[in-house]
């Protein structure tokens, strides 16, 4: 069922931040800007002509192995992407953030310190102002499941936004753990902080096909064979940070209302999920019209 709320949610005021981004390594501005209610969350490629937007929803995903992309398909080809969109997305869930304009001046988001502390900074340090409009929340009201392999993500109902994650890595270093998040938490105090990884022996491997040449040690935690190259912010900071991502990539649909359920879940079932999430919104959508 579809939840009606008063008020919608934008930024103060316009901020700009900078950094390189994980994969092509390059420098990256994004800036951003309060829309208008009903506006949504639009990214803008500013170093394009004509500054091409490309809408968040789960309909706009064009890439989801190693990260979360969105972008515009010409001739079945994603002409315009946005690549790396879920810390910056989670960031804006946190925030219930439901109007927005990020633009960009390259094809992927500033990495930061690898989780969604720079953009929790950021919306934190401008400011969130009401405006008036309606918003929907979509409350979950049967399960949906998706499946690949040995990972399994569901949603069940729910009042609440929750997330029940486990991590289960052939890994040494990982291992199995588990973590449960509400909406009620503290985001940037339980997952916000929780910063994404990488294994030292496939560095070769990802830089040979162009990804993570931004990778470092500031932006990711590093896994060796045995242990991690540098400290981890939580023992369990691989589980925090899978369910930093998950938040983020349900956050393609706005703020639902459901208990997912994940196992070994990555951005592509995500985003299946989230598809499937998205259908049923569209029904309730016409359904109400
Ligand atoms: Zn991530």
């Amino acid at each position: 069922m579809l939840i009606e709320m008063e008020k919608r949610k934008t930024i103060a005021d316009r901020a700009i931040l900078e950094g390189i981004a994980l994969h092509s390594g390059k420098e990256v501005k994004l800036k951003v800007a309060p829309a208008p209610p009903g506006t949504g969350i639009i990214f803008k490629r500013i170093d394009l002509a004509d500054q091409p937007e490309i809408e968040v929803n789960p309909g706009q995903v064009v890439a989801a192995r190693r990260c979360t992309a969105l972008g515009l398909i010409n001739n079945g080809q994603a002409e315009i992407k946005v690549s790396t969109v879920e810390h910056l997305m989670s960031a804006i869930w946190a925030f219930e953030i439901d109007d927005l304009y990020l633009e960009l001046s390259g094809a992927e988001t500033p990495v930061g310190d690898g989780s969604a502390l720079i953009f929790y900074n950021l919306f934190k340090e401008i400011g969130i102002v009401e405006q008036p409009g309606k918003k929907f929340i979509y409350q979950v009201d049967e399960p949906l499941y998706v499946r690949k392999g040995n990972a399994y993500l569901t949603i069940l109902p729910d009042d609440k936004f929750r997330v029940s994650y486990t991590l289960d890595y052939d890994h040494p270093v990982i291992g199995t753990s588990f973590f449960e998040f509400t909406e009620d938490d503290n985001f940037i105090e339980t997952v916000g902080r929780a910063r994404t990884f990488g294994f030292a022996r496939e560095v070769e491997k990802l830089h040979s096909r162009g990804l993570a040449l931004g990778g470092n040690l500031d932006n990711a935690v590093l896994v060796g064979d045995h242990k991690t190259v540098n400290e981890l912010r939580y023992p369990d900071e691989f589980v925090r940070h899978k369910v930093l991502d998950l938040i983020g990539d349900m956050a393609l649909n706005g703020q639902i209302k459901g208990h997912l359920l994940a196992v070994r879940s990555g951005h592509s079932l995500h985003v299946e999920l989230a598809s499937k999430i998205s259908e049923k919104i569209m029904q309730e959508v016409n359904f109400n019209e």
